[in-house]
Order: C-alpha cells, then sequence, then structure tokens
C-alpha cells in the first residue's frame, strides 16, 4: 500500500504537465493547484479504498477532464435554441442593451441609490422604481397605491405573508398549492412565513362556499397563486378574483395575490392593474413577467405596503443595486411603450416566415453527416407561463447516422459557443426565435462542422 501511494505523482509534476497547462489557460496558479490537490487527494481516498496500480497517463486525462468540467462552470454565452424564452437555467429574461448602459454609466462610480439630492439626507432606493410603477399598474386609487421591490418574487410571497398574516390563517385553494421551479412551495413558504396554511376545495374543483366555510375568527387573508406551470383540464371550477374580493370586504380579510409570471405584460397589459382593483396586494416576477431584472414585485394598499416595509425581513431581502438599475430603465421603456428594445419582446414578435427563413439558412450550412429538415413547431414563454401559452415558430431538425439524438445535443452543448436544442421524436430541434440575430453566423460556422462539431 505504502508504495502504491508513494506512485501517486507529485502536484508540481502534473502542474508542468504541457496537456494540464493547456487546459488550464486562463485559470490562476492557486486556483490550479487547490483543482489538482483535490483531485490527488480523491485518488488517493480511492487507491486506499480499491488498490490499484497507478497509470500515469490515465491520471493526467482524468485531471484535465475535471479541470475542463470546472473551467465550463465560468460563465459564458449560450446560443438558445430551444424556443423558451424565459429559460430558468440559462438566465431567464436576456436585458435591454439602454439597461446596460445604465448598469456601465453607474455602476462604474458613485450614485445617489439612498440620496436625496434636494436636502442632502438618506433617501429610498425604491422611490423611483415605486413611483413608475405605481403609474404602470394606474390601479383605481393611484394615491392609495404603494408599491415595493425585493430581490426575487419568492421573497416577495414570504415578506408579504409574513408581515400581513403571521400566526393567522390563511386560505387557498388545493388547486393553487403549487411547486414552481427550484423548490418555491407554496405550504413552505407559508410555513416559513409564520401564518397558518387552510386549505380548501379540491384539486380541480373549489367553490365560493368552500372558502366562505373556511373562515374563523383567526382568519387573516386569503391567497390566490397563480398556477403558473400547470394545468388542470376537464371538469375545473375556481372562483373568480371579483367574488373572492367581495367574500374578504364581507369578512374583513385581506385578498392577497401571487400573479407569479402567468403572462408577459405587454400581451396581457391589464394583468397587474385588473388584480390591484380587487386584490390587496399584488406580487410578481420583475424577469418573468417584465423581461426585466430578477425581482419581486409588490404592489397594493398603501397602508399594508407601509407595514411590509416596517418588516425587519424586508431589509434582508430587499433588491440589490445592480437590478434596481435595471428595473428602473425597463420601467421607463415600458411607460414610452419602447417595447421593440426589449429583448423578450422582439423575439415572441418576429415574424413566423423570418424564422422560417433563418431555419432554412441554417439547413443550407449543415456539414458532414448532419441531416436536416425545416419542421413547424411551438415556441413557449418559458418561467412558468402555462403549459399552453405556445408560440407558432419554425426550427431546424437534425439528425445524424453516426450519432443518437443526446450525442448530437451534447455536441451542439459542448460547442463554442454551446448551443443549446430541444429533443424530440428522436431529433434535436433548434428554434431560432430565441437565438439573437447576431449569433446566427455563429450557429451555421458549428453546424458546418457536421458531427465532428467540437469531437
Ligand atoms: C416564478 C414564480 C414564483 C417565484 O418567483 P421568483 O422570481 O423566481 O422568485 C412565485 N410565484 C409564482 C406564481 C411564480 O410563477
Amino acid at each position: 500500500m505504502a508504495n502504491l501511494l508513494r506512485s501517486i505523482p507529485s502536484v508540481d509534476r502534473l502542474l508542468n504537465e504541457p496537456s494540464i497547462k493547456e487546459m488550464s489557460k486562463g485559470l490562476s496558479l492557486l486556483e490550479t493547484t487547490e483543482i489538482v490537490r483535490t483531485f490527488l487527494n480523491q485518488l488517493r481516498t480511492q487507491l486506499i479504498q480499491s488498490p490499484a496500480k497507478v497509470d500515469y497517463e490515465q491520471v493526467v486525462s482524468q485531471l484535465a477532464d475535471e479541470i475542463r468540467r470546472l473551467q465550463l462552470q465560468k460563465f459564458q454565452s449560450v446560443i438558445n435554441a430551444t424556443g423558451v424564452l424565459i429559460h430558468t437555467n440559462l438566465g431567464r429574461a436576456p436585458l435591454p442593451t439602454s439597461a446596460l448602459q445604465r448598469l456601465k454609466e453607474l455602476g462604474n462610480g458613485y450614485f445617489n441609490l439612498e440620496l436625496d439630492l434636494t436636502t442632502g439626507t438618506r433617501g429610498s432606493r425604491y422611490a423611483n422604481a415605486a413611483r413608475l410603477l405605481n403609474v404602470l399598474s394606474a390601479s383605481d386609487n393611484p394615491s392609495e397605491t404603494d408599491t415595493v421591490v425585493v430581490n426575487n418574487n419568492a421573497a416577495a410571497v414570504l415578506v408579504v405573508l409574513k408581515a400581513l398574516t403571521e400566526g393567522k390563517e390563511v386560505i387557498v385553494s388545493r388547486g393553487e398549492l403549487v411547486e414552481i421551479g427550484g423548490g418555491f412551495r407554496i405550504p413552505e413558504v407559508m410555513a416559513a412565513s409564520g401564518c397558518l396554511l387552510k386549505e380548501v376545495g379540491t384539486t380541480n374543483r373549489t367553490r365560493l362556499s368552500d372558502y366562505r366555510n373556511a373562515i374563523t375568527p383567526n382568519t387573516a387573508a386569503i391567497l390566490r397563486v397563480h398556477p403558473s406551470n400547470y394545468h388542470i383540464v376537464g371538469f375545473t371550477e375556481s372562483v373568480s378574483r371579483q367574488s373572492l374580493a367581495q367574500l374578504c370586504k364581507e369578512h374583513d380579510l385581506l385578498l392577497i395575490e401571487d400573479v407569479g409570471s402567468g403572462a408577459f405584460y405587454p400581451f396581457d397589459e391589464p394583468l397587474v392593474s385588473t388584480a390591484l382593483k380587487h386584490s390587496s396586494i399584488v406580487t410578481y416576477s420583475g424577469d418573468k413577467l417584465l423581461g426585466g431584472p430578477q425581482a419581486g414585485i409588490i404592489s397594493g394598499r398603501a397602508d399594508l405596503i407601509s407595514i411590509i416595509k416596517k418588516d425587519p425581513l424586508l431589509r434582508a431581502i430587499r433588491i440589490d443595486k445592480l437590478s434596481l438599475i435595471v428595473l428602473e430603465e425597463v420601467l421607463q421603456l415600458y411607460l414610452r411603450k419602447e417595447y421593440d428594445r426589449l429583448p423578450l419582446w422582439v423575439m415572441a414578435t418576429i415574424p413566423l416566415d423570418k424564422i422560417r427563413q433563418r431555419a432554412e439558412t441554417w439547413l443550407d450550412h449543415l456539414g458532414p453527416g448532419l441531416i436536416g429538415e425545416v419542421k413547424p413547431t411551438q415556441s413557449t414563454m418559458g418561467g412558468g407561463s402555462l403549459p399552453g401559452e405556445t408560440i407558432p415558430s419554425w426550427a431546424l431538425v437534425i439528425h445524424s447516422e453516426q450519432l443518437t439524438p443526446s450525442q448530437l445535443e451534447e455536441r451542439l452543448r459542448s460547442a463554442d459557443p454551446p448551443i443549446m436544442g430541444r429533443i424530440h421524436q428522436d431529433r434535436v430541434w433548434l428554434d431560432p426565435r430565441t437565438v439573437l440575430p447576431e449569433q446566427d453566423k455563429l450557429v451555421q460556422r458549428i453546424l458546418a462542422q457536421g458531427v465532428t462539431v467540437c469531437s
């Protein structure tokens, strides 16, 4: 065993190995040394558990693979050919150029984040964004409406429930007890906020009487949640916002609504303002609903917003300055109705024949070993929009006789830059709708390499 362990190569020898040097380009020596050390420690543990002769060449090649894997963890541009517009794994919404410009102007120096320039005293970071959001959602009582912005919508729901309903009962329909994205589960968020979940109705049917019968002297609110990523079909029944608002009024309860995503704002403009007409508080996502930065927006009755603002949790989950800069600019674009400067809007509204043309051009560039055709498909909004909410599109559909669909998908994912497609019916589907037009040349170059792409 001692001899075996002695045959493990030294850190220095591996650091000087040409292929390791090549693979670690761009990494600091400190970082590479740490990777080699960790790798050798694992090798040592492995040898103790199951002794085997150490093959130097094999060690070098495994280490190179490990360095490559870690190099790929670094953020890099990815070509999104999945047709999913708000793709959570790919950063959700691409941001408008003008917003990034603002980020550069302000982020590079100091700015009046929390300074009132008229008095020279401490100001509120939320004030301007809140004012713009109040104008945008133009509810019936603008002067009685206020807004506060936090880090994301999950945090928004959490702080609303904690500040307004802690220790009290909150009624939710069983059809709305959903899990969204990476572990946002309504029952767990409610438990974390300290309110008591009172489920009513069934998965597919909840009636007004179910809500009414559940009200006790300890009830604080009814929570309405947009089911986002799932859809019940068949015999369903739910209660309208108006009826719930009426019931809440009769019993002096709050109506809290998480509209989450539901719809991309420009397509469903009245969503938030309609919700605000009836609900006491409305929350939604800055990226999913507005195509802006990650943020959680809380709008509603000014007296309630002021209670939320005083909650210590708010300070812990407040929006950071970089997201806030981007959000302010995105809101300006909305107020000026300059939707064509929002990348998501542009992608969502590309004319169909334009998409087909791009797919045809990609087809013309297919290299050796790749077989393709252009077929109609559906793009999806993603980001928790309803499964049925799709936009007609075209895709380049490719396969290869040498590779399985998942091998082909993997080759494209290993290209430089990586291309993300979608496997469907044993083919890889590439939808140009979500590919930035300036990336078309890159896609063509990568496809032209044929099955050898990045191998
Ligand atoms: C996505 C979503 C959330 C979570 O929003 P994040 O901004 O991702 O934190 C909460 N509720 C609903 C209904 C959603 O769709």
